[in-house]
C-alpha cells in the first residue's frame, strides 16, 4: 500500500521565493567550488576532463549529502524536506553518471599510445590501492543509487544498502590520498565526511531528536492507531499542518522499530504533546499498532507548513484515509478563518478514521462543511464528489492522501479551471 502523498505548500509568500532560488545557489557552490580551485589550468585534453569530471562528481555527491541533512531551519531555508529530498536523489544520480567519465577519460588519454596501455591506465589490478578504492567507490555508488530507485524493497533493507553511498564519500577521498591530494584541496573531503556525521549522529542516531514518551493510544479506524506522544524534556514548537520523524523504542511489552518514520500531527496539545495518527502501510506501521503506554519514542522536528498558503482564503480539503491527519489537526486547532469545504474519502465506513468528531466540528463551526464519503473498494467518482468549475473561483486547494487519488484529483481541478498556483504540491515521499 502507497504511503500517503499530500499536496499542499512547502513554505509560504517570500520564503517560498527565497528557498526557491537558494537551493540551486548553495548546489552552485558546492559543486563549482571544487571545480574551481582544482582546475588543471596548465593541463589539457583528457587529463584536464579526467580531473574536471574527478571534482565535479565528488561535488554533486558532497551537495548530495548536504540535501539529506534533516535539520528543521536547513528545510525551512531550502524549501521543505520533500524539495531537498527530490534534489538529493537527483544529485546523486548525476554524481555518479559524471564519476564514471572519470575513468573513462583516464583510459581516453592513455588510447592514442595503445588500447592495452589505456585499460592498464584504469584496471584496479594493475592501479594498486589508489585504483582499487576509486573502483569501490563507484560501485558503492551504483549499488546504492540502484536501491534508492527500487521502491519495493523493505524499507529497512532499502535503508542498510541505500548507506553505501555514505561508504562512497568516505573511500573516494582515500583514492584521492593515495593518489597524494594536495593539502590545499583537503577541505573538501573533510567537509564532507564532517556534513555525512553529522547527519548520522543528528537524524540517524537521533541527537536532534527530543524524548518522548507515549502516554495514550486510541483506535480512531480500523489498522489505524492515534499516539499521544507527552514531551520528557522539551517541547517541539509545531504547528498544526506539520509532521515530525518519529522512532519508537522499547515500552512494557512492546519492542520499537528503532527507525524515524514522517508522521503528521493530528493535534498539538496544550502542554506540548503531539498527536500522531498511524496507518498500518508497512511492516514497522504494522507493529505500531500494537503501541502501548509508556513507550519510549524520540521526536524530530518539525518539518513543512501544510495549509498556511490557504489562511484566510476560502479552501477546498481533498483527504483520502490517513491522509486527514493535517485536516484534523487544523480544525482541532480551531483557527479555521475562511469558509472551508473538506472533502473526506475513504473505502468503508470502518475506515473512516476520526468521522464522528470531524462532524462534531463541523456542526460546531459554520465555516466549515464536510463532505465524507465511503467510496467502496474501486476508484471514487472524482468528478460527481469534487466542486464544478464554478465553485473552483478563489478557491485554495490542498490534499492529502494515496497518490493515485492525488493525481486524479489534480487532474480534475486542472481540468475544471483551478490555477496551478491554487493547487499546491509537496510529495511525500523521501526515498
Ligand atoms: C511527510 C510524510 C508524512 C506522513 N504522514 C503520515 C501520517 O500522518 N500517518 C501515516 O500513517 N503515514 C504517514 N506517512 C507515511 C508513513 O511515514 C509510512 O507509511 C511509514 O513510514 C511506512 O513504514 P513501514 O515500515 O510500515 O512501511 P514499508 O513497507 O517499509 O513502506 C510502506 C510505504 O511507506 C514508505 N516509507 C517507509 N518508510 C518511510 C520513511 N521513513 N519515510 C518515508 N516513507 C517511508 C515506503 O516507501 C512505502 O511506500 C507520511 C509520510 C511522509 C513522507
Amino acid at each position: 500500500m502507497p504511503a500517503p502523498t499530500c499536496a499542499g505548500t512547502g513554505e509560504g509568500g517570500a520564503m517560498k521565493r527565497v528557498s526557491r532560488v537558494l537551493l540551486p545557489m548553495l548546489v552552485l557552490a558546492l559543486v563549482g567550488g571544487p571545480v574551481w580551485w582544482a582546475w588543471p589550468g596548465t593541463l589539457g585534453g583528457w587529463r584536464s576532463v579526467a580531473i574536471v569530471t574527478g571534482w565535479l562528481g565528488y561535488g554533486l555527491l558532497f551537495a548530495s549529502l548536504v540535501t539529506m541533512l534533516r535539520e528543521p531551519w536547513l528545510a525551512r531555508v531550502l524549501g521543505g524536506l520533500g524539495r531537498m529530498y527530490a534534489w538529493h536523489h537527483h544529485l546523486g544520480v548525476l554524481a555518479y553518471l559524471v564519476l564514471l567519465l572519470h575513468p573513462v577519460a583516464l583510459a581516453m588519454e592513455a588510447l592514442p599510445e595503445s588500447p592495452a596501455i589505456a585499460w592498464a591506465s584504469v584496471a584496479p589490478l594493475q592501479q594498486g590501492a589508489a585504483g582499487w578504492l576509486g573502483w569501490a567507490a563507484l560501485l558503492c555508488l551504483m549499488i546504492g543509487l540502484g536501491v534508492a530507485l527500487s521502491p519495493r524493497l523493505a524499507y529497512g533493507r532499502w535503508r542498510a544498502l541505500h548507506g553505501l553511498l555514505a561508504l562512497a564519500v568516505v573511500v573516494s577521498p582515500a583514492h584521492l590520498v593515495m593518489l597524494g591530494l594536495e593539502q590545499w584541496l583537503w577541505w573538501m573531503p573533510v567537509l564532507a565526511i564532517g556534513v555525512l556525521f553529522w547527519r548520522v549522529l543528528r537524524a540517524d542516531c537521533g541527537l536532534a531528536a527530543l524524548p518522548h514518551v507515549v502516554a495514550q493510544v486510541a483506535h480512531p479506524a480500523r489498522a489505524v492507531v492515534e499516539i499521544t506522544l507527552r514531551p520528557m524534556a522539551r517541547a517541539l514548537a509545531a504547528h498544526a499542518g506539520q509532521f515530525v520523524l518519529v522512532a519508537f523504542h522499547d515500552g512494557p511489552h512492546f519492542q520499537g522499530c528503532h527507525e524515524y518514520h514522517p508522521f503528521t500531527l493530528t493535534a498539538i496539545e496544550p502542554d506540548g504533546s503531539l498527536r500522531v495518527g498511524i496507518k498500518a502501510l508497512g511492516d514497522c506501521t504494522r507493529h505500531m499498532q500494537t503501541l502501548e503506554a509508556g513507550v519510549a519514542a524520540r521526536v524530530q522536528g518539525p518539518f513543512g507548513d501544510f495549509g498556511a498558503a490557504g489562511s484566510g482564503r476560502p479552501a477546498l480539503w481533498i483527504a483520502g484515509g490517513i491522509g486527514i491527519a493535517p485536516f484534523m489537526a487544523l480544525l482541532r486547532a480551531g483557527t479555521v478563518a475562511a469558509p472551508v469545504r473538506l472533502i473526506y474519502l475513504y473505502r468503508e465506513a470502518a475506515d473512516g478514521a476520526y468521522h464522528d468528531e470531524l462532524v462534531t466540528l463541523a456542526d460546531a463551526d459554520p465555516d466549515v462543511t464536510l463532505v465524507a464519503h465511503a467510496s467502496g473498494d474501486g476508484a471514487p467518482d472524482l468528478a460527481a464528489i469534487l466542486p464544478e468549475a464554478d465553485a473552483l473561483a478563489g478557491v485554495e486547494c490542498f490534499l492529502c492522501g494515496p497518490p493515485g487519488l492525488v493525481d486524479a484529483a489534480v487532474a480534475l481541478l486542472r481540468a475544471r479551471g483551478a490555477a496551478d498556483e491554487h493547487i499546491h504540491f509537496e510529495r511525500f515521499e523521501f526515498r
